[in-house]
Formats: structure tokens, sequence, C-alpha cells
């Protein structure tokens, strides 16, 4: 039998409707890269903060747009994102960053420099990767093997989202994580520079109602059918 072909997967869809844990443990039990491209937003704008920009002002986030060097480690089991050499694993993720990603992630110059990078990252995975995101399967990797789009219903999102805060510092109420997480929707799908989108070919998944292990086993399912579809028509 001919080797597994190297396929490049896109995972899109809002937060919190599982997007990074499927994607994640897709890829590490395939035995793919894993690249998480809104924490390489998240890196941006924490370096924006940090830096003391004005992250409601996109021409002064444009003009810095080239300055963070950011790199990330696509190991699934283990990922990594560093900004100009420090590790931001742990401030991308505090309510600083997050009330402030959309705005920065809207400005086409950052747009198109971690565009870049995401290609690249998905250029050189030798064994194939699994990108997750919101606009991969549309701009970024419009000619990805497979594309997903993961979606669920707001409370199921809000539910989620508020159970991964809970017992961290930055635990909130249910009602709050719900509005949050509408707020930043509208500003990702209304924004004009790649917004939000499901591609005309990418396969839906409505998570609401699945566990965990029920969407993982669905999108492996649908990895090693375009990986069979593949190895026939390279045979
Ligand atoms: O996935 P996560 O919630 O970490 O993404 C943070 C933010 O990064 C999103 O709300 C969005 O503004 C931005 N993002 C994006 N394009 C992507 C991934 C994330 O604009 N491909």
């Amino acid at each position: 039998m001919s080797a597994t072909p190297a396929l490049i997967v896109a995972i899109d869809g809002p937060s919190g409707t599982g997007k990074s844990s499927t994607s994640r443990a897709v890829a590490a039990r395939l035995g793919m890269r894993y690249l998480d491209t809104g924490a390489q937003y998240r890196a941006a704008t924490w370096w924006m903060l940090h830096n003391g920009i004005d992250t409601t002002d996109p021409a002064a986030v444009a003009a810095a747009a080239g300055k963070p060097e950011i790199v990330s480690g696509t190991d699934p089991s283990g990922p990594t994102i560093t900004v100009d050499g420090t590790d931001v694993s742990v401030p991308i993720r505090g309510p600083e960053v997050t009330g402030a990603v959309s705005a920065v992630s809207a400005v086409p110059e950052i747009r198109a420099r971690i565009t870049e990078l995401q290609r690249s990252a998905a250029r050189s995975a030798g064994p194939g990767i699994v990108v997750e995101g919101r606009d991969i399967g549309t701009t970024v990797l419009p000619d990805a093997d497979l594309k997903i789009f993961l979606t669920a219903s707001p409370e199921a999102r809000a539910a989620r989202r508020s159970g991964e805060l809970a017992g961290t510092r930055n635990a909130v109420t249910l009602e709050a994580t719900r509005e949050a997480l509408a707020r930043r929707d509208a500003a990702d799908s209304s924004r004009k520079a790649s917004p939000l989108a499901k591609a005309a070919d990418a396969v839906e998944i409505d998570t609401s109602e699945l566990t965990l292990e029920q969407v993982i086993q669905r999108v492996i399912t649908l990895v090693e059918e375009r990986q069979d579809a593949k190895r026939h028509a390279t045979a």
C-alpha cells in the first residue's frame, strides 16, 4: 500500500465550537502538524498592547504590523507561541488581549503578515497539517484538501467557553461570556478584510449536541476519506 498522503486540513468557525480541541486532537492522532492561527492574532495583539500601541487606531496598528516576530511551534502535543523570543502562551489568553484582538485582526496589514506565516507553515509541514481559524478555507489556504466549518448554538458555545475559564483568574458569568462571544463574532464576521465565513466547499458540522470525541471521530473519518481519495488519484 502506498504511503499516507500529506493533507492540508482547514478547520474554521467561531469560538466555543470545539475548534481548538478538535483540531489539536485530530492532528495528534493522525501524526500531523497543528497551527492555531487565533494564537498568532492574539500574539500580535499582545505585542501592540505591550508596546503601548493604541489598538483602536487602525493606522497605528498598521504602521507597527511588520515589527513583532511571531513564531509558532506546530507539534500538537505541545504547541508553542513566541513574540520576539518571549513565550506569550499564557498572557495571550487574558481578558486584555481577548478584548482587543478583533480590532487588531481587522487591520489588513496585520492579516497580510500573519497570512504569509500561515502559508509558509502549511508549505513546510511534511506530514500534513491541521490549520484552525476563521478564514483558512476561504482566504489563507483556498486549495486545502479538506475544509471543515464548525458551528454550535450560542448557548452551547457560551457554556463551553465559561467551562474552560472556570477556576482560572479569567472566570466570568455565563451571561457575560455569551455577550462577549456575540460581540467578537459580530466584529469578526462584519470586518472587510477576510471575515469569518464558511467556504462554499466546506463540510459543516454542528457540534451543539455532540461530545468532543464524536466531533473528533467525524473529522478523522473525513480526513481518512480524503487520504484514500488522494491515494487513489495518485496511484
Ligand atoms: O480562535 P481565537 O478565539 O483564539 O481567535 C482570536 C481572534 O483572532 C478572533 O476573535 C479573530 O478576531 C482573530 N482571528 C482571525 N482570523 C483567524 C483566526 C483568528 O481574525 N484565522
